[in-house]
């Protein structure tokens, strides 16, 4: 016989594992599908913003990540053109709704910290959906391996390439014609690096370093190659990501130039980056019946305003909340004959509340995020004097502007 599940997640990624977190902390049990035959931590490392510090408490596991990872107290930004410091932003200072917290997090920890939470055969690995039918109140998925799998709820956290957005009728995101090289480096013995953020933006490019604990610093870099750039990078190896991130730096100190040194290449990758034009976001279907998307799937956006995997934790909560009502009302005055029929409207009342409250964040990010971006790394007609004069300040405060988001919305 098939199995039947109530929530089916797809992707163990940041978004899926924090919804199925959250809904196991309401008493909600889901499956979680997984392509890879293990916990996949592209990326390395990630900056986590004050709302992410909101949805890890509601989902009780930000004091375990917060004694992995040290706390950073501001953002520096300087020109690569001068060298000179062009703005300094506290993160000491309050926000609306309360202490600022920022931290960079290891990709790999939070992924197990989030998974250790979670019943032992919650995760399914090596496991990927192909594609997915109606099957009146359930959908059928079926998956690479011929097996099928029902489901009363379907919920999409499988990043950029969501077989499940494209079924509720999203586009492929949009590439940007930019590009990201991060890497890592492990200093053993220690590194002197304060605990701060420390940016460096001009000459069309943008890049940070950023301290995860005592021993690892992260650091980014992100640029519009030129045609010809891409045809030399198109087949690089590491080790020529590395050369080409060095000779990009322009005037900085050697303390921030050693640390793209040492990196070991195997910690190297290179992105692409896309979004979703946020005008889809407002218009399309974040959520179908008893389907919907989260994360990445939902709203991929351009890492300029380090949210994508912040936004990604606050989907999660948020979900889980929404859907909750729909598995915890009873169907003795409903009017509704049938259970099955009155628990899937209850899924889509659910699904539906969620997308309505999502909608405008992801807009609000995404287009945030691009023009940032933008901002930052175009140069001509007077934009790098704008920008390092006037703009500083102002640009630096929007990661923690867009990260202060009041603590009731992200409690379980
Ligand atoms: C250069 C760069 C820097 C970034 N910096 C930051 C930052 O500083 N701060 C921040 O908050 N965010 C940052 N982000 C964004 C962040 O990485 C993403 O938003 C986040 O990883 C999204 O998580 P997700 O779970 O939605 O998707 P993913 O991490 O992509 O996870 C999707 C999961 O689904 C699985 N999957 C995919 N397809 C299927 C399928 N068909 N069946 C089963 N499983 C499937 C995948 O294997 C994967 O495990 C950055 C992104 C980039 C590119």
């Amino acid at each position: 016989m098939e199995e039947t599940t109530d929530i089916l997640i797809v992707g163990a990624g940041i978004s899926g594992l924090a919804t199925a977190l959250a809904l196991h902390r309401l008493g909600i049990r889901s499956l979680v599908l997984e392509s890879s035959d293990t916990l996949r931590a592209a990326g390395i490392a990630f900056t986590t913003w004050t709302n992410a510090w909101r949805a890890l408490d509601a989902l009780g596991i930000a004091d375990s990540l917060r004694q992995q990872h040290g706390q950073l107290f501001g953002i520096y930004t300087s020109s690569t053109v001068t060298g000179n410091l062009t703005s300094h932003v506290s993160f000491t200072n309050k926000g609306t709704y309360g202490d600022h917290e920022v931290r960079c997090v290891k990709r790999k920890a939070l992924l197990e910290a989030l998974a250790k939470e979670l019943p032992n055969d919650t995760i399914r690995y090596s496991s990927k959906l192909v594609s997915i039918e109606d099957l009146g109140f359930l959908k059928l998925v079926h998956l690479a391996d011929g097996s099928t799998l029902k489901t009363k709820v379907l919920l999409g956290c499988d990043g950029v390439t969501s077989v499940v957005a494209k079924w509720l009728g999203f586009k492929q995101p949009s590439l940007t014609g930019r590009s990201a090289i991060r890497g890592c480096a492990y200093y053993h013995k220690g590194h002197d690096f304060e605990p701060n953020f420390q940016q460096f933006v001009g000459n069309g490019v943008r890049y940070g370093i950023v301290p995860c604990d005592d021993n690892a610093v992260y650091w980014f870099f992100t640029w519009s190659p030129s045609p010809q750039e891409n045809r030399q990078l198109l087949e690089a190896d590491q080790q020529k990501l590395k050369q080409f991130v060095l000779s990009k730096l322009g005037k900085v100190p050697k303390q921030i130039r050693a640390v793209i040194e040492d990196t070991n290449v195997q910690e190297i990758v290179r992105s692409p980056l896309g979004y979703r034009p946020p005008l889809e976001i407002l218009f399309g279907n974040i959520s179908k019946d008893n389907v919907c998307v989260l994360g990445d799937a939902c709203h991929p956006m351009t890492p300029d305003l380090g949210q994508g995997g912040c936004s990604a934790l606050e989907d999660g909560v948020i979900l889980a909340r929404c859907l909750g009502d729909a598995f915890f009302v009873s169907n003795q005055h409903s009017g509704f004959e049938n259970d099955d029929e009155y628990t899937y409207e209850r899924i889509k009342i659910g699904l539906n509340n969620y997308a309505k409250t999502r909608r405008w964040r992801g807009f609000e990010l995404i287009s945030t995020g691009y023009w940032l971006g933008w901002i930052q790394e175009f140069d001509l007609f007077g934009m790098r004097f704008l920008r390092d004069n006037f703009l500083s300040v102002f640009l630096s405060g929007l990661f923690l502007k867009k990260a202060d988001v009041d603590p009731k919305e992200l409690k379980l």
